[in-house]
C-alpha cells in the first residue's frame, strides 16, 4: 500500500484501540468500588491518561458540555461560597470561577488538584457550599460517597450531579434515594 495511506489506516486503528481502552476503563470505574478505581489507576497510570483524552474526545462532541453550565451556575452566585469538586479531571471549574474550590481526583491532572478517593476526602465537617460531581458519580459504593458530600456541606448547602441520562434506571427512585440521604431536590 502506499506509504500515506497504510500510515492513515494505521492511525485509524489507533484511534479506534484507544477509544475502545477508554470504554473499558470507564466501564470499570462504573462497576467498582471507589477504592478498587484508586487501585486501578496506582497501578497502571497509563489507564488514567487513556481514560482522560478518551473522556476529553468524548465530551468534545456533545452539543453542550455539563461543566460549563455548573460554571455559569456559580458565576451567578456569589463568589463567597467555598466548592467542592468530586472527580474533578482538569479542574475546569477552579479554574473558571472566583471561589474557594477544593478539587479532589484519584490522579493530578493540575496542581490545583488534591489527590484523594472521593469517598474520604480531607476537608472538615461542613466546610462547603457547594458540592459538585459532574460526570464524575461513578464508583459502585456511591452511598458512601454522597454521605461523604454530605458530611463536607453546610446545612442548606447545594449538591449538584451531571450524569448521562443512560447511567440511570430510574430517575425518580434515585431523586427518593438521595431525599433518604438528606438530599432535597430543587431542580432536575
Ligand atoms: N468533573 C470533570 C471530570 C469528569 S471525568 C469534568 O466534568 O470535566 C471523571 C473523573 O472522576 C475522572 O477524572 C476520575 O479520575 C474521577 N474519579 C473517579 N473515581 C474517583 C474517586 N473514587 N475519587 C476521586 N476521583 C474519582
Amino acid at each position: 500500500a502506499p506509504a500515506g495511506r497504510s500510515a492513515a489506516l494505521r492511525a485509524r486503528m489507533e484511534e479506534q484501540l484507544l477509544s475502545a481502552r477508554f470504554r473499558y476503563i470507564n466501564q470499570q470505574l462504573y462497576t467498582s468500588t471507589s477504592r478498587e478505581a484508586a487501585r486501578l489507576f496506582q497501578s497502571d497510570p497509563e489507564a488514567f491518561e487513556i481514560y482522560h483524552r478518551g473522556f476529553a474526545q468524548q465530551v468534545g462532541r456533545w452539543p453542550e458540555n455539563p461543566v460549563n453550565r455548573i460554571i455559569r451556575y456559580l458565576r451567578r452566585r456569589p463568589a463567597s461560597l467555598v466548592v467542592a469538586d468530586f472527580g474533578c479531571g482538569d479542574c475546569k471549574i477552579a479554574s473558571s470561577v472566583r471561589n474557594k474550590v477544593h478539587s479532589f481526583d484519584l490522579v493530578p491532572l493540575s496542581p490545583l488538584v488534591t489527590v484523594c478517593d472521593m469517598a474520604k476526602v480531607p476537608l472538615v465537617a461542613e466546610s462547603v457550599d457547594v458540592a459538585v460531581f459532574c460526570l464524575a458519580l461513578m464508583g459502585t459504593n456511591l452511598q458512601e460517597i454522597l454521605e461523604e458530600a454530605n458530611r463536607v456541606l453546610k446545612q442548606g448547602g447545594t449538591l449538584m450531579v451531571a450524569e448521562v441520562a443512560s447511567r440511570f434506571e430510574d430517575t425518580r427512585a434515585f431523586v427518593n434515594a438521595m431525599a433518604q440521604l438528606g438530599f432535597k431536590s430543587v431542580s432536575k
